[in-house]
């Protein structure tokens, strides 16, 4: 029976939701024993603690230091501890899950990763901003702790299951799978006027507010490429994109005797969260069953970098290297959030993304964490300036 001490890190969120489903489900088919360490949340006290409830926390945390005293008043008889404020967020990370789910929005996470990752927890790893952000600290952290890195990003979990580890040398590239989002086609003019509301609605998977957004750029495609550029050894060069917009086919590996191995299942997270949660062994869960007589065909297309120049951007960061890719995603969270907010048309996401890489420079370019995140503050001061001066202009 899989058993495990858990903790997951953005509880409120849709993979946090997705993973306390599960769990719920996996306990009561009587499949395994979980029990639930902390959960932790940004500002959704009421959700936080309802989650907190169900799931038989031993410690809920909130990051908005001014959340706490209601988030107490809410466990009050329940025998939860909880806590508020960023430290407290470090705190939930720290406490004994050997497995937790890094599904924090956001560089947000970087911290609390490291601090689950140095202790030695195997770490479902939904959160990508952290690596493209502050990917060798928290390659180091994992190597420093020994726990086990498991994707959970649906393509990065199916080449995680087709990759022969052993051979590394065999593998001739990887074929990230995109949906194309909801713009894909559309012309980059049409695009103009789009609402947040527009942007936000995935034709094939239900996620969060920012990744819907990078979805609709296919910025997301491009944080994958940097993403799977740390975790999987192969050069970045070798790391393709095709568009597939059935979603069906999670990512592919090629191999150099003319094999191609991939990870089929519906659009639904469910699939590559059991799969972290249970790996090596598997569950059952509650997703879809694939019907390919009813799917009746896979199409297949380039992706279009003139269309999403947030590809390019991504592409080019990461062979700049060193702190470009930790600019790109500074800068681009800060242009979705301002999108989100109705401070900046969709097209000017990436102008945002494009003008801080091309002005900012920080003075290191060390892959030290102080340096990094020092890095992330410059750019994102940068980016609310260009949103500022866009705002003007128009
Ligand atoms: P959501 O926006 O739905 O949830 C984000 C979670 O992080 C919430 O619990 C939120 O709390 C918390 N959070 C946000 N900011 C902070 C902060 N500053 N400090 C502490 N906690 C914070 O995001 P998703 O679940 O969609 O995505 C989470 C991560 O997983 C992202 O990195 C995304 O790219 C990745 N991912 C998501 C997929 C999906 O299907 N959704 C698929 C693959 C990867 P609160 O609710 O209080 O705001």
């Amino acid at each position: 029976m899989l058993k495990r001490r858990a903790t997951i890190l953005g509880a409120t969120g849709s993979v946090g939701q997705t993973t306390l489903n599960l769990i719920d489900a996996a306990k009561k088919s009587g499949d395994a024993d979980i029990s639930v360490v902390a959960v932790t949340a940004n500002s959704k006290v009421k959700e936080l603690a309802e989650a907190a409830k169900a799931c038989g926390a031993e410690f809920a945390a909130i990051a908005n230091p001014h959340a706490g005293e209601e988030l107490a008043s809410l466990l009050i008889g329940t025998g939860i501890k909880s806590a508020a404020g960023p430290e407290a967020i470090i705190e939930a990370a720290e406490m004994d899950a050997e497995w937790v789910m890094a599904a924090i929005m956001g560089a947000a996470g970087i911290k609390p990763l490291i601090a689950a990752a140095e202790r030695g927890a195997d770490i479902a790893f939904a959160n990508k901003e952290c690596l493209v952000c502050a990917g060798d600290a928290v390659l180091a952290a994992m190597k420093k702790g020994g726990g086990r890195l498991l994707p959970v990003d649906s393509e990065h979990n199916a080449i995680f299951q087709v990759f022969d580890v052993e051979r590394p040398h065999r593998v001739r590239k990887l074929i990230l799978t995109a949906s194309g989002g909801p713009f894909r086609e559309r012309t980059r003019e049409s695009l103009r006027g789009v609402s947040p509301e527009e942007a936000v609605k995935h034709p094939n998977w239900s996620m969060g507010a920012k990744i819907s957004i990078d979805s609709a750029t296919m910025m997301n495609k491009g944080l994958e490429r940097i993403e799977a550029a740390y975790l999987f050894p192969v050069p970045k060069e070798d790391i393709d994109i095709v568009v597939h917009p059935q979603s069906v086919i999670h990512s592919l590996v090629d191999y150099v005797d003319g094999s191609v191995l991939a990870q089929l299942g519906s659009p639904d997270m469910t699939i590559p969260v059991a799969s972290a949660l249970a790996w090596p062994d598997r569950v059952p869960t509650p997703a879809k069953q694939l019907n390919l007589a009813e799917i009746g065909r896979f199409d297949f297309f380039e992706a279009d970098e003139e269309q999403f120049p947030a590809l390019r951007l991504a592409r080019e960061s990461l062979d700049e290297g060193g702190i470009a890719t930790c600019i790109l995603n500074a800068a681009n969270e800060v242009a979705v959030a301002a999108f989100l907010k109705g401070h900046l048309p969709f097209l000017d996401i990436t102008d945002v993304t494009e003008h801080c890489l091309e002005t900012v420079r920080p003075n290191h370019d060390s892959a030290d964490l102080a340096d990094v995140l020092a890095a992330d503050k410059l750019a994102r001061d940068a980016a609310w300036a260009r949103v500022e001066e866009l705002a003007q202009r128009s």
